[in-house]
């Protein structure tokens, strides 16, 4: 059997691996694990090819007997949101995230708002692939109904949330689905607002999709000019967010994650989640707080997953995907620059204040060639050679790969699942220690890949 599903929902180019009838099995798929009943509520990003597959989905949906509540063009968020305020069975957002113009997929969502857990991803792809789906009789079809719940989120958290004063802020949403919301939240906070690339494009002339250092120099540029407080962007479905500080300089996803990650520890919840691949800064500066890290699989479905599960405060990845689930359990660009204006006017500091005095962490990558048939073979003798080159190592967790954590810092060797390589990364508190690190787990594995 094929597999549909990757670390974030159903994602690929358009024509070749995300087609028309991808979408109406996958809808009909959808209506069939949900029983044939009830509503559905459907988003979509501004892609040249989301009206096409939301269309399908759609239609995919209807003929297996499910009514259907449409949002239009909104970020992921609101779909997360919209799927649990509106009472459905489930939420569908067409979008690629932060891949180039061609790609296009599904995000899918349980009742609560919540990405479906990889068990119920297995059972969609299982009637996907049998095409065991019922369809409705000629008087049973579904109906299609419009929603309009974008009021609703914004005002969900604008009502709670009080800054000390107005804050300038330049807004960049990469011509993408944040395009008329994240302005209107921000402002709707007090906010002063510029917004950048804020029509919405499926050819994306603004800038790529991903909202890394890289492709934030006109962001950058807008804040220092107009001498703003703050500089926010997002990718293409909202779902992440990318900061610049008042310098004009942008933030270091993992310091941001942790600043963020300490604020919405409380007495009664004091547990956060972040993934294998986040700095030790957010054990520090979390446990500061007295506050516990606890590690998941690297992806915004595994996160999501273990907040629910262990009742968390709060769950983020350094890419800028963070989860506030006393809002909702997808994670939230908007909702995630909203928390940093706040922890900016409530500690009255600016952001570059903020990060400061924050300890600095070093990261050194490689990536090591490796046959996918002989992945299997040097990852599952890696630990003990690990554990046996390092001496400092004090501890060694597979949650996703192997990671072992030294007494100065971590290595974590993850075989990659579409390329034929082994990533290894290395964190420690000089750059020389961090290549040290890295140029020692890479001898090992070569040793042992045969490259
Ligand atoms: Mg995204």
């Amino acid at each position: 059997m094929g597999v549909l599903f990757g670390t974030s929902g159903v994602r690929g180019v358009v024509g070749e691996q995300v087609t028309p009838q991808l979408a109406i099995g996958l809808g009909s798929a959808l209506a069939a694990y949900l029983g044939n009943s009830g509503a559905v509520a459907i988003g979509k990003d501004p892609r040249t090819s989301s009206d096409m597959l939301e269309g399908c989905f759609i239609s995919g949906l209807l003929s297996g007997g499910c009514n259907v509540k449409r949002l239009g063009m909104v970020p992921t968020p609101v779909v997360g949101f919209a799927t649990k305020r509106l009472g459905v069975k489930a939420g569908v957002m067409v979008t690629a995230s932060h891949n180039p113009p061609e790609y296009n997929g599904f995000k899918l969502f349980d009742s609560d708002g919540m990405a479906y857990t990889t068990s119920v991803e297995g059972k969609i792809e299982n009637l996907y692939f049998k095409k065991k789906w019922k369809k409705a009789t000629w008087a049973d079809i579904g109906k299609i109904e419009k929603a309009d719940i974008v009021q609703d989120y914004i005002g969900a958290f604008a009502g709670e949330t009080e800054l000390s004063r107005e804050y300038k802020v330049i807004v960049d949403c990469g011509n993408g689905a944040a395009t008329f919301v994240a302005p209107l939240a921000l402002e709707k906070i007090g906010c002063k607002v510029v917004p950048i690339n804020s029509q919405p494009d499926g050819l994306f002339p603004g800038r790529p999709l991903e909202p890394s250092a890289e492709n934030l120099g006109e962001l950058c540029k807008m804040v220092r000019s107009n001498g703003a407080d703050l500089g926010i962007a997002h990718d293409g479905d909202a779902d992440r967010v990318a900061v610049v500080d008042e310098k004009g300089t942008v933030a270091f996803g993992d310091e941001l994650l942790a600043l963020v990650a300490a604020s919405q520890i409380s007495a009664e919840k004091s547990i956060v989640v972040t993934t294998v691949d986040a700095s030790r800064v957010v054990d520090e500066v979390v446990g500061n707080r007295d506050g516990t890290v606890v590690r998941t699989k690297v992806g915004d479905v595994s996160v999501a997953t273990e907040v629910k599960r262990i009742g968390a405060a709060f769950g983020g990845e350094p890419c800028g995907a963070w989860i506030f689930p006393g809002f909702s359990m997808v994670p939230d660009g908007l909702l995630g620059a909203v928390k940093v204006l706040k922890l900016l006017s409530d500690s009255g500091k600016n952001l570059s204040e903020l990060l400061g005095p924050l300890p600095d962490y070093y990261t050194a990558r490689k990536k090591v060639a490796c046959p996918d048939e002989k992945k299997a073979k040097v990852m599952s003798s890696l630990p003990k050679r690990l554990e046996g080159a390092f001496e400092e190592a004090i501890e060694l967790t597979r949650i996703d790969g192997v990671r072992l954590g030294l007494e100065d810092g971590w290595v974590l060797v993850r075989a990659s699942g579409t390329e034929p390589i082994i990533r290894v990364t290395a964190e420690a508190r000089t750059p020389g220690r961090a290549n040290e690190i890295v140029k020692k787990a890479v001898k090992i594995l070569r040793a042992k890949s045969g490259k």
